[in-house]
């Protein structure tokens, strides 16, 4: 795993594997499912028309309509190259990492960290022992709760927050707070969904360990200013984690341009298989944190009574890891890559510019976050007047149309903002213009029925 010494390019694809010739094994031949086979994308032309056929499901029928799905801000559809990794990895390759000295053992390690690399190089990581694999962002974020927040947060520490988290952001702070006597912050949000950064300076001070905050509001869609929060929290020493759940896998993320200390995402919403999630860290931050769960892999020497630890990335991975999953992963990453997430994110920003217009025109609608496509990532949380979210949600699937309804765990936040739940539609790079146009059509008739029945 030479990273420093190979120097390859970002787009590389699957037949790339550096220690994968036509001589020392059949890897690179059958895991010929490279992004790079398939046509390369048209920018001026509609993406999705130009990426649906890659996603099988896409195909299918819900409740005798074509299947619109707009739930990707839960999880996202997977292309067939991601699913042929997956498939190919346990027909041919299938055996234990790091363990066996076999072939079928080799393949395997190599698959699984090929896929660590491109992860790496897919975020900009310095190197791919900075990526850690969990089973997902919520995992990550537990694992720097519980190895450096237990480990180094006292009571009277400050932990800042922001009042938009997922659940996953807050619950472990929450405990490791009450282990440690360690109080938490919450940055508030300004009228128009907006982190508000004067209100966040005023909660920074020299007690300010750690600051947690989303790239993507999950809720709101807002982009957050994080360069602005990451650089104000590095002058009082707090360290910064970003939630990048719904930034990662739209848009275009560099952790050395941030400057962040820790990232978390999660591979199933990001054309990745679930069950695998990354957390990446600075190098002297992860090597000094110690163990989050013991086990074997994790493992340098071990006694009965004491035992010396793996050098990160295997530090923080006990047992046998989720192979199969991280090699999806890198598959989802090389699609991703070859498409290119500027220009995944422009396609998002011109769906939800049309969808914002159209819905505000919908009678009762109200949406929430920032009014400006241009602030916002592919999602928009709405409620309707008269429409129970849930009501909403299934009278939309009986037109093949998914969405998500609830609170979307995000409850702090709904209960800031005097809300039970609302209605989420979130884009990805497969949706249409035209779709969204139908999502916006049989929300009017939804609208106008349930306002003609209740007068
Ligand atoms: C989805 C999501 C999470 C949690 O991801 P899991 O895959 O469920 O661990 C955390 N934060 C945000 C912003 C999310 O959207």
């Amino acid at each position: 795993m030479n990273w420093g010494v190979d120097g390859v390019t970002v787009s590389a694809g699957v037949g790339q594997e550096r220690c994968h010739t036509e001589e020392n094994g059949c890897y690179a031949k059958t895991m010929a499912v490279s992004p790079l086979s398939r046509p390369k994308v048209d920018v001026a032309a509609d993406l999705a028309l130009q990426v649906r056929a890659d996603f099988p499901i896409l195909q299918r029928q819900v409740n005798g309509h074509p299947l619109i799905y707009l739930d990707n801000a839960a999880t996202s559809q997977k292309p067939q190259v991601v699913l042929q990794a997956v498939d190919q990895y346990y027909r041919h390759s299938n055996a234990n990492v790091h363990r066996g000295v076999h072939t079928l053992s080799n393949e395997a390690t190599d698959a699984y960290e090929g896929a660590r690399e491109k992860i790496a190089r897919f975020i900009n990581s310095p190197s791919p022992q900075q990526v850690i694999y969990t089973r997902n962002a919520s995992e990550a974020i537990n694992l720097v709760a519980y190895s450096w927040g237990l480990s180094t947060l006292a009571q009277g520490d400050e932990i800042i927050l922001s009042v938009m988290e997922h659940h996953s952001n807050l619950i472990p702070w929450q405990l490791v707070a009450q282990k440690t006597g360690a109080h938490l912050k919450f940055i508030r949000i300004t009228p128009k969904g907006e982190l508000d950064l004067e209100h966040y300076q005023s909660l920074l001070s020299d007690r300010t360990r750690l600051v947690a905050v989303a790239q993507v509001s999950n809720m709101l869609g807002s982009l957050n200013p994080v360069q602005e929060v990451i650089e104000l929290a590095h002058r009082y020493g707090a360290k910064v984690l970003l939630d990048a759940c719904q930034s990662v896998p739209h848009l275009p993320v560099d952790v050395q341009a941030l400057n962040c200390d820790w990232l978390a995402f999660s591979g199933h919403k990001m054309c990745g298989p679930t069950g695998i999630g990354v957390l990446y860290g600075k190098r002297d931050l992860l090597q000094a944190m110690p163990p989050f769960l013991g086990g074997g892999e994790m493992i340098a020497d071990v006694y009965l009574d004491h035992a010396t630890y793996a050098d990160i990335p295997h530090k923080f991975e006990a047992g046998t890891p989720a192979i199969a999953q991280a090699v999806g992963l890198g598959a989802a990453v090389d699609y991703l890559s070859q498409i290119g997430l500027d220009c995944i994110h422009t396609h998002e920003q011109q769906l939800i510019t049309r969808l914002l217009d159209g819905i505000q025109q919908i009678p009762g609608v109200t949406v929430y976050g920032p009014t400006d496509p241009k602030q916002r990532a592919g999602l928009v949380s709405f409620s309707v007047e008269a429409i129970h979210p849930h009501d909403l949600s299934t009278l939309l699937d009986e037109q093949g149309i998914a969405i998500r309804a609830g609170h979307h765990c995000t409850q702090p936040l709904h209960r800031y903002l005097k809300l039970q739940s609302t209605a989420r539609a979130s884009v990805y790079l497969y949706n249409t213009l035209a779709e969204v146009d139908r999502f916006l059509e049989v929300l009017a008739e939804a609208v106008e029925f349930f306002t003609v029945a209740l007068s």
